[in-house]
């Protein structure tokens, strides 16, 4: 029995169908040009794809995680994780932020835009000194009237050059919150248009050639306060509020990506002839073969309990963890495994497994490293079993 729901396979299958026709024809050009074109996302705005959990009153659809969900498994088949993260961060990241916390003013000016792909947005935490350590952040918001004025950097920024808002996290008060501290942080969406925000690089990388990861310096950046979300302070808890959700979604992107990976592999075994025999016939094939499909199953079903347990409202903290530090770090050897079972031709452009390879290796440093979400999931697990 599927997980999903005939719903859910019917709207994957439209997806499908989506990709088929806007994404794959473009997607080697993308990827060699280091560069997509922004105005996809106008073409998914018109299919309504960007706004699964956004409401109704912004043009969204209202959907669940699990829609969510549906979307990520399907959409993360297509080659290019970095133009896929791209599409998700903006959608199933950064406009639900903005819906749940933003002011009226703010959600008018730019969620129905941002539903319809008409304006881009991006998310910075990261800063040169602070990374796994976001409590390191040092970009600071100074009250001056109606006004914050916001100065700092951002580094590894997703969409960071192409996004007409980036929500920056910035500390608002740092005299009662010492370094260290989870307090004093705000979000701010900001419009990149205004005066002392600039973009200073584009960083080049090993893989996710098509998406932007942008180096951002804000110097005296003027934003009106109604910009500024919720309450001053609760930048940190925003963050947490959607990051289970940001860890799933890289998860079950990581998960898409190793299974479309492994089928078209399972299909160039099953052609290719050596030594009178397919590759697929080999007894080592088939064991790894199996051994890459039960493990499939595993992630597969590990996303799937924190996705129960993320729509249940439970504290998925720890299964979140070991399940993003798991899966991620699997769909790497699974692409390498997939790379090697081409022989020569896995080591070229002409097949997918390199792309998969360069690309998945990034899930298991954004978002959160291995190393941290294994701290993470010890650190419950203890709690958890000295509560028991
Ligand atoms: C392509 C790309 C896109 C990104 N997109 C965004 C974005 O849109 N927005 C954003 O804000 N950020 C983004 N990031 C940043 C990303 O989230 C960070 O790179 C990540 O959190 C790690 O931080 P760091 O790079 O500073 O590494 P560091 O924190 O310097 O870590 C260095 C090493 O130390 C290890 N380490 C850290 N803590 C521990 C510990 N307690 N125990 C053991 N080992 C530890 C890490 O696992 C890592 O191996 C992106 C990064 C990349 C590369």
């Amino acid at each position: 029995m599927s997980f999903y729901t005939e719903e859910h396979l019917l709207f994957q299958s439209s997806v499908k169908r989506f990709s088929e026709k806007h994404i794959l024809p473009h997607l080697t050009k993308w990827e060699k040009d280091h560069h997509f074109p922004s105005e996809i996302f106008l073409e998914f705005g018109k299919e309504g794809f960007l706004g699964i959990l956004v409401g109704e009153k912004w043009g969204g659809v209202q959907g669940d995680y699990k829609l969510a969900a549906a979307w990520c498994e399907q959409f993360g088949r297509i080659p290019s994780v970095g133009f896929t993260t791209a599409v998700n961060m903006h959608s199933l990241v950064i406009t639900p932020t903005v819906e749940r916390f933003a002011s009226e003013a703010t959600k008018e000016q730019w969620l129905p835009q941002a539903v319809e792909g008409k304006v881009i947005g991006a998310y910075a935490f990261t800063e040169p000194n602070a990374g796994s350590d976001l409590t390191n952040m040092n970009t600071k918001a100074v009250k001056d009237g109606d006004n914050y004025i916001l100065t700092g950097s951002k580094i590894f920024i997703t969409n960071g050059a192409r996004a007409n808002f980036v929500l920056v996290v910035a500390k608002t008060d740092s005299a009662s919150n010492p370094k260290g501290s989870h307090g004093g942080f705000s979000t701010f969406l900001v419009d990149t248009s205004s005066e002392g925000f600039s973009v200073a690089r584009k960083l080049e990388k090993l893989g996710w050639h098509c998406s932007d990861t942008a180096e951002l310096v804000l110097e005296g950046v003027k934003v009106h306060k109604s910009c500024l979300l919720g309450a001053e302070g609760q930048g940190w808890q925003q963050a947490m509020a959607s990051l289970q959700w940001e860890r799933l979604m890289l998860s079950l992107g990581a998960l898409a990506g190793a299974k479309e990976c492994f089928e078209k592999t399972i299909q160039y075994i099953n052609e290719r002839t050596i030594f009178g025999k397919t590759v697929g016939s080999f007894d080592y094939s088939r064991e790894l073969v199996a051994q890459i499909w039960s493990k499939l199953t595993a992630a597969e079903a590990s996303c799937h309990n924190c996705l129960l347990m993320l729509q249940r409202g439970e504290d998925c903290r720890v299964e979140v963890s070991l399940t993003k530090h798991f899966v991620c770090e699997l769909a790497i050897w699974i692409a390498d495994k997939c790379l090697q079972f081409h022989g020569g031709y896995g080591y070229t452009q002409e097949f997918l497994p390199e792309r998969w390879l360069r690309d998945l290796r990034l899930n298991t440093i954004g978002g959160g490293t291995s190393e941290v979400m294994l701290q993470i999931a010890a650190k419950g697990s203890v709690a958890k079993l000295a509560s028991n």
